[in-house]
């Protein structure tokens, strides 16, 4: 019988462990409020002593998933899910997109990137501020064999930073037909319909439905 580092207690064989690979603590906290109670012990990263970060050097969501699935999936040996996310707006041409943990250069801060958004924003109107939260989660085998599920949430960027909860641009990102940003949202809240709620339900299932064929 063992703990993964997720809590989830199972005596399950090695064959049916599942490696959530991302270092990403916001990310964290959401992947593993959707994969409870799934027939697979659930380790992190820290599980794979001398594993080496895979480089997000994609140019789209679905390359950078898939990369870090596949690469961990290889060092690990155990069948792994990784995501790649980030946030496109409009006016920017869909900027920060992949690079959104990266936007403004290393040394900055969730904070200080929602801020650097909002001035480069500054002269566009409400009406011009649309944007969606992407998120694509991959799931691979140690062979390779790689599945993905994509999940967007539309909304726009608000004109100053509101609230307190989640991560990232949660403070400047209203979603559609909403009045509040992400982050006036309790994270429990906000997963009820967010772009990784959607990618991870699809996940979900599909880790269902392959562990019913494997038994
Ligand atoms: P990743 O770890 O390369 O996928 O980087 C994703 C980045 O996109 C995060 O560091 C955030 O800046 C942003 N992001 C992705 N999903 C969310 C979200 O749900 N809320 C706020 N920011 C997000």
């Amino acid at each position: 019988m063992e703990t993964g580092a997720y809590g989830v207690v199972s005596n399950l064989s090695a064959s049916s462990r599942l490696l959530v690979a991302t270092g990403n603590p916001g990310k964290v906290a959401s992947l593993r409020r959707f994969l409870q109670n799934l027939p697979y012990d659930l380790v992190g990263l820290d599980a794979v002593p001398g594993c080496e970060p895979v480089a997000e050097s994609g140019t789209t969501f679905e390359e950078n998933a898939q990369l870090k699935a596949c690469g961990y999936a290889r060092q690990s040996g155990w069948l792994t899910l990784a995501d790649d996310s980030g946030l496109e707006v409009r006016a920017l041409e869909g900027a920060p997109g992949v690079y959104s943990a990266r936007y403004g250069g290393p040394g900055l801060d969730d904070r200080q990137r929602c801020e650097l958004l909002l001035r480069n924003l500054q002269d566009i109107p409400a009406s011009g501020r649309q944007a969606r939260f992407v998120c694509v989660v991959a799931i691979a085998e140690p062979n390779g064999n790689c599945h993905m599920f994509r999940g967007e949430r539309t909304g726009h960027i608000a004109s100053a930073l509101r609230g307190h909860h989640g991560f990232g641009y949660d403070p400047v990102f209203i979603p559609e037909g909403h009045a509040h940003t992400y982050a006036e949202y309790t994270p429990a809240r906000k997963d009820e319909t967010s772009h990784r709620a959607m990618a991870m339900q699809a996940a979900r299932q599909y880790l269902l439905q392959r562990a019913e064929v494997a038994a």
